[in-house]
C-alpha cells in the first residue's frame, strides 16, 4: 500500500469527533502499531482510501485478486467459484470479536480446511486477528 500521503509537506489540521469507545480503540490500536494515534488514524484512513480508489480504478475484483498470492491452490479455485459481489460481502462481514461489530478482513489468506475455505486476516478496523470459514458445499 502506498504512503505517500504522510508527511506532506503542506499539512492540514483536522479535528476528529469520536465517541469514548471509538477513542479508546483507536488508541489501542495505536499502541499495537507503537505510533501516535493521529499517525494511526491518518494512516488508517489513507489505506482504507487507497484500497477503495484502487479498487474504482480497477473494478471491484482487484484486492481480491493482489490478496489471491496467498491462497493455497484449492482454496484459491474455491475462492474463484463464488461470484465477486458475494465475495465483496464475504469480506464485509466478518465478525470482530475486539471491535464487537461486523467489518472488513484485510490482508487475509485462505486455506481449504476439510471441506470449508478458511480466510484468516486482519480486521480493517483494528487490525485484530479475524477469520471467515466459507462452509463447503
Ligand atoms: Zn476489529
Amino acid at each position: 500500500m502506498q504512503e505517500k500521503n504522510e508527511a506532506f509537506p503542506d499539512c492540514v489540521r483536522i479535528t476528529l469527533r469520536m465517541t469514548p469507545q471509538q477513542r479508546d480503540l483507536l488508541r489501542r490500536g495505536a499502541e499495537v502499531a507503537g505510533t501516535p494515534v493521529s499517525t494511526f488514524v491518518l494512516h488508517s484512513a489513507c489505506q482504507a482510501a487507497g484500497q477503495l480508489l484502487i479498487e474504482q480504478q480497477s473494478g471491484v475484483s482487484s484486492p481480491i485478486v493482489e490478496s489471491l498470492s496467498t491462497f493455497t491452490k484449492p482454496a484459491r479455485q474455491r475462492w474463484e467459484s463464488i461470484p465477486a459481489d458475494i465475495r465483496q460481502r464475504l469480506l464485509s462481514n466478518v465478525w470482530c470479536g475486539q471491535c464487537r461489530h461486523e467489518t472488513t478482513i484485510t490482508n487475509f489468506s485462505g486455506t481449504i480446511k476439510g471441506r470449508d475455505l478458511l480466510l484468516v486476516g486482519k480486521c480493517a478496523e483494528c487490525h485484530g486477528d479475524v477469520a471467515r470459514v466459507i462452509e463447503g458445499a
